[in-house]
């Protein structure tokens, strides 16, 4: 069965088919340096890692590209207030916001890693293309779609019909409804390529630019190393739902005007991951990272585990009970798959089923509905070994690398489960959770079998 993706540019399911034979062109956008990632922004790579791992399972050989934003992100998307790198510089007590970078984009990849996702095949760092989205502005200026104003230049929305389109703006809406303060933009949608210095403060990030002294706005860079990296018209552009408004239409705004073209053939987004009803957010300061779930005893790959469980267009409510479902099921899986004897063979109706769910938009949820089937599934057990290893491949658990580990538990850690099998049974859930914390800072998780609560190591 043909893959079909969902682009948000129609709005559509359509069949995807590569534009080049020598392979397929990714694009997702990559962090902004200047926290740790938050388990929501973990949720978006995920379902980026599993559509570059559909699309190889599909026989397509991938170049990824992620850039790491280390300069211009505005503290309001809208191109207002602080730099994000430089306001976590002062706010990380000083550290020059280069270190800040370095430190947050080597943690980045720890988790990437630690999530089982594939390395992507380039990294990019907006610092290292200066020239390039100094050029891009350039042409820009050249056409005609620039102005500037006191603080900086500007894209000028008003130059394009159907600017907003992925988004589906209305322009008249927004004039209408203007709440923010415009300056000196002529439009609300209107934004910064290039943003000059203050005059009475000197930045960390700075650059000499033929309109002075500044930094890029944050669209640019994407447009400018997508281009340069897959070329300016390339298979798949991704990124958070929060990116269809405005960094992916100003992203397609530029490219439109400086190449005609809308950038990539196909728009994937990925749906948010909710805390407590409320969207994740990393500037509010207060979020989960992955260390936040090692902590508490669980395995990063209970979270990747967790994220199939849910349609990557459809919002994902995060709880500690939805983890620990995660993790116990992660955990019958990898003992059932290290029980099983190796030299089996493919079950290829099996594969097909498989292959047609996350060919269907990445129907993971239905994908891994079909695994647990293979588990009742009456074939001998190496044929469901050898094929749950090749299904792996897509959801990337890692089931080979795991391995059981027989070790005696201490009196002290029993003693601990219990008294939290007690306190649930008395509904002091309090108790119980303070308990399971105390086991997990001893590097102790508890998990439900068959014979009840057991407490074993977590890995
Ligand atoms: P940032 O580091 O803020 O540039 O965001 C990195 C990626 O995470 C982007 O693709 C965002 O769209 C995405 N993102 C931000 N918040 C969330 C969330 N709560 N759930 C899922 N993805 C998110
Ligand atoms: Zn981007």
């Amino acid at each position: 069965m043909q893959l079909h993706l969902y682009d948000t540019w129609q709005r559509a399911l359509r069949p995807f088919e590569p534009l080049r034979a020598e392979g397929v062109g990714l694009y997702c956008c990559g962090p902004t340096v200047y926290d740790y990632a938050h388990i929501g922004n973990l949720r978006t790579y995920l379902f980026e890692d599993t559509l570059r791992r559909v699309l190889q399972f599909n026989g397509h050989t991938v170049r990824h590209v992620v850039n790491i934003t280390d300069v211009g992100h505005l503290v309001s998307d809208a191109d207002e207030g602080e730099d994000k790198m430089e306001k976590g510089s002062q706010r990380a007590g000083g550290e020059s916001a280069w270190a800040l970078a370095e430190r947050f984009t080597e943690a980045f990849r720890q988790d990437m890693q630690a999530l089982n996702m594939l390395p992507p095949t380039l990294w990019c760092r907006a610092t290292e293309h200066i020239p390039e989205q100094i050029d891009f502005i350039r042409i820009l200026e050249d056409k005609g779609y620039t102005y500037r104003t006191d603080d900086g230049i500007y894209f000028d929305t008003a130059r394009q019909d159907d600017y907003g389109y992925l988004a589906r703006l209305k322009r008249e809406g927004l004039q209408a409804g203007i709440r923010v303060e415009l300056g000196q933009k002529r439009q609300p949608t209107d934004f910064a390529l290039w943003k000059f210095s203050p005059r009475d403060s000197q930045r960390q990030m700075e650059w000499d630019s033929p309109w002075g002294r500044g930094f890029p706005g944050w669209h640019i860079e994407c447009s400018a190393m997508s281009a340069k990296y897959l070329s300016p018209w390339f298979d798949i552009h991704c990124g958070g739902e929060d990116h269809v408004a405005v960094h992916h239409s100003n992203e397609i705004a530029q490219s439109q005007a400086c190449h005609g073209t809308r950038a990539a053939n196909f728009w994937l987004h990925g749906a948010f991951l909710q805390l407590d009803e409320a969207k994740m957010s990393k500037s509010s300061g207060d979020f989960l990272r992955l260390q936040t779930l090692l902590d508490r005893g669980y395995d990063p790959l209970a979270y990747r585990y967790l994220s199939l469980t849910a349609h990557y267009r459809k919002q994902l409510n995060f709880s500690w009970d939805s983890l620990e479902g995660a993790q116990q099921a992660l955990n019958r899986l990898r003992s059932t798959y290290a029980g099983w004897p190796e030299g089996g063979k493919l079950l290829p109706a099996f594969v097909e089923a498989f292959t047609a769910e996350i060919n269907q938009d990445l129907n993971l949820p239905r994908a891994l509905a079909l695994v647990w089937g293979l588990l009742k599934q009456s074939d001998s057990d190496a044929d469901k070994k050898a094929t749950l290893r090749h299904c792996d491949q897509v959801l990337g658990l890692a089931l080979d690398r795991w391995q059981p580990v027989e070790q005696a538990i201490p009196a002290e850690i029993l003693a601990l489960a219990e008294a939290r099998q007690a306190a649930r049974q008395a509904r002091d859930w309090t108790r119980a959770d303070a308990l399971r914390d105390e086991l997990g800072a001893l590097g102790y998780v508890l998990e439900d079998g068959v014979d009840g609560v057991s407490v074993r190591p977590a890995r």
